[in-house]
């Protein structure tokens, strides 16, 4: 994703109180509020949920309705790679710790930990291994479209 020229200052004053992490994170070095995330006061205005200013900048507004969940769990983290626009009930679902979006229980065997992620970010192993075969398969199928032109 490439990142757009949004105002100007807020944003210069944002990339260089930030941090990048070998995950790719760019964490909020600033102010922090109660709830743990990122805020910022832009000049004449209260506190923001950097974040969701961040998201605001680039995209537009947030539609009513939906939120922004961090795919990293860094709750400073303000990369829009990280943030997904979801619907409150499967935001709910993606925080209800037992559970994987797909249903699937999040049991000690079932529960895959992304190396890079600090530890902190988790994936359901039934999830993973469905969208590997996926994957593969496409794969397979590009190369069997391509070996039919005598061309190649
Ligand atoms: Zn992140
Ligand atoms: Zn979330
Ligand atoms: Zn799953």
């Amino acid at each position: 994703m490439t990142i757009g020229r949004p105002p100007t200052d807020i944003w210069k004053r944002i990339k260089r109180q930030s941090e990048r992490t070998s995950n790719g994170c760019l964490v909020w070095q600033g102010s922090i509020n109660s709830s743990g995330y990122g805020q910022i006061a832009p000049p004449n205005s209260k506190s923001k949920i950097l974040h969701r200013v961040v998201w605001q900048m680039l995209f537009g507004p947030i539609p009513k309705g939906y939120q922004l969940h961090h795919t990293c769990e860094n709750k400073r983290c303000w990369n829009p790679d990280h943030l997904e626009l979801i619907s409150p009930s499967r935001h709910k679902l993606l925080h209800n710790g037992d559970y994987c979006p797909n249903g699937h229980e999040f049991t000690k065997e079932n529960t895959y930990l992304h190396p890079d992620g600090a530890g902190k970010y988790r994936e359901c192993r039934l999830c993973r291994t469905a969208k590997r075969r996926a994957y593969r398969q496409r794969i397979r199928s590009t190369k069997v479209s391509h070996n039919v032109t005598p061309q190649n």
